[in-house]
């Protein structure tokens, strides 16, 4: 192979990491996708001055490439020990002590090579090498030469560790993605080691011809499993700190994948492996997987389902609703109870007879010479007279709809009573207040019936005020019905 078409190889390897910088450019905000972009950055200005270097013919030519080389190549310990901290997200080891370490260390070797020609501490001799058949250079190794690829060897060990970890941890897809990324990535790492340690051609850096492949590899990798659109070690991190619990289920019921919160809400699971049935979940006993059932009450608690399914699998996102269900409850309880009776409010039982099935009857009670009695025994004795009341009330209208309707008047809706028999449980309410006595403040009331109409309810509450008018005038303590 004669030195232009190994250069060009590299021209063209090197537009396919362009390629790849401004792909990663433009997913930056995925974690570690920068300093992958970084990384290839470099490959490129390496790969660019190694072509040039073989179509060089001068030494000092040459020397000129080396030096443009080395301002990407010298930075690969410290870029590919970031790349991997940043993409598997190991930050105790790589912390910024080893980086500033590895940051020196390369530009100490960037110096270096620019001023060579004085020292001879990277290149203890520099000369011409015709033997492949076209001129190459031939450089004996200095002392910091050694320095340089003892760090490169410890990064790539690192990222090589570090990587195959997180393989290990991770599973299914992202375990595809991650051993992809992997592999790409040691292919110039151990190119780069068998040229370092003189196995390779003697005078040929195999190392940038490796990224062409590497490139290659990871376009691939990107286009099939799109490694770096889906970092796979963030989704994993994602999907392991939501609060909730997550399963995925496959069509079958078997579990896919199930997050550490699934564990906190089933402890069955810790029995259970990935691939077993999802019925094995004792917590979720006779849930209903076929219909997705959207709410499950087991155990005392109240669980909230919410099923997505994406390609053949369902994710099931699990809440515990128990408590804002209890709250939720109690505000619905405030907002249509009264205070001090218990029974329901005026604007509660209105909305319960606008959306009742109608017919029925409708009563309107009022106590009698109230204001005596606050006035006589006090207010607070008058309370007691209220709730005393609609306690008698209660017993007396059972299965009906009652509720406080204003300071001290009571209504009632009989849905499945007519008019004779709403009389009737009135007069029996009269008799019992009457001979119930544990209360020594007495009272009496005067009520108004009349049939209730669904369709005009303002029509039926003036007819009832009216009978109660009418019961009022006639004396008190009586009911009247139309
Ligand atoms: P009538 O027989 O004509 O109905 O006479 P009344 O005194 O019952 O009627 P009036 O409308 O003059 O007075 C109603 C009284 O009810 C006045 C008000 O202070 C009293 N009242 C209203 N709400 C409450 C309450 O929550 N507690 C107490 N203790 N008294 C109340
Ligand atoms: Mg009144
Ligand atoms: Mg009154």
């Amino acid at each position: 192979m004669n030195n232009v078409i190994l250069s060009s190889l590299l021209f063209v390897s090197s537009t396919l990491l362009c390629i790849l910088v401004f792909y990663g450019i433009r997913r930056r905000e995925i974690q570690g996708v920068f300093y992958f972009s970084i990384l290839m950055g470099v490959m490129i200005i390496h790969s660019v001055g190694y072509a040039c270097e073989l179509l060089s013919n001068s030494l000092t030519q040459m020397y000129l490439c080396i030096k443009i080389e080395y301002i990407g190549a010298s930075f690969y310990p410290f870029l590919i020990v970031l790349f991997a901290r940043e993409y598997t997200d190991e930050r105790r080891f790589a912390n910024k002590y080893l980086l500033n370490l590895l940051l020196v260390i390369n530009t100490i070797t960037l110096i270096l090579v620019y001023t060579n020609a004085y020292h001879g501490f990277y290149y203890s001799s520099v000369g011409l090498d015709f033997s492949p058949g076209f001129p190459i250079l031939a450089l004996k190794k200095g002392f910091w030469y050694t320095v340089q690829v003892a760090c490169l060897f410890f990064s790539i060990l690192y990222s090589v560790i570090i990587l195959s970890i997180k393989l290990k941890r991770s599973s299914g897809n992202y375990r595809r993605k991650v051993a992809f990324m992997l592999i790409g990535v040691m292919i110039p790492l151990i190119t780069l080691m068998v040229y370092m340690s003189g196995y390779g051609p003697v005078y040929i850096d195999l190392t940038p011809f490796s990224y062409f492949i590497m490139s290659l590899f990871i376009i691939v990798g990107l286009l099939r499993y799109d490694i770096l659109l889906l970092a796979p070690i963030t989704h994993e991190m994602v999907f392991h700190s939501i609060e909730e619990a997550v399963l995925v289920v496959d069509q079958d019921d078997f579990l896919v994948n199930f997050n550490a919160a699934s564990k906190v809400y089933f402890p069955s699971l810790e029995k259970i492996k990935i691939g077993q049935s999802v019925h094995l979940i004792e917590e979720l006993g006779d849930y209903d997987f076929a219909s997705k059932q959207r709410i499950y009450e087991a155990r005392g608690r109240i669980l909230s389902f919410h099923v997505i399914s994406v390609r053949y699998n369902y994710i099931y996102v699990i809440s515990d609703i128990t408590e804002s269900e209890k709250v939720k409850k109690q505000l619905e309880t405030l907002a249509s109870e009264d205070s001090l009776t218990g029974l329901y409010n005026r604007r509660h039982f209105m909305e319960l007879l606008e959306n009742s099935n109608g017919g029925g009857t409708f009563i309107i009670f009022d106590l009698d010479h109230f204001k005596t009695i606050n006035d006589t025994y006090g207010h607070m004795e008058g309370d007691q007279v209220l709730i005393w009341f609609a306690g008698k009330l209660r017993e007396c209208f059972q299965n009906q709809v009652a509720c406080r309707y204003g300071g001290e008047e009571f209504a009632v809706y009989a849905e499945n009573l007519d008019g004779q028999v709403a009389f009737h449980k009135t007069e029996l309410l009269r008799e019992a207040l009457h001979a119930d006595s544990s209360r020594a403040v007495k009272v009496t009331f005067s009520a108004g019936i009349t049939n209730f109409e669904k369709e005009n309810i303002p029509e039926t509450l003036i007819k009832a005020d009216q009978k109660l008018y009418e019961a009022k005038a006639g004396g008190r303590n009586q009911t009247r019905y139309e």
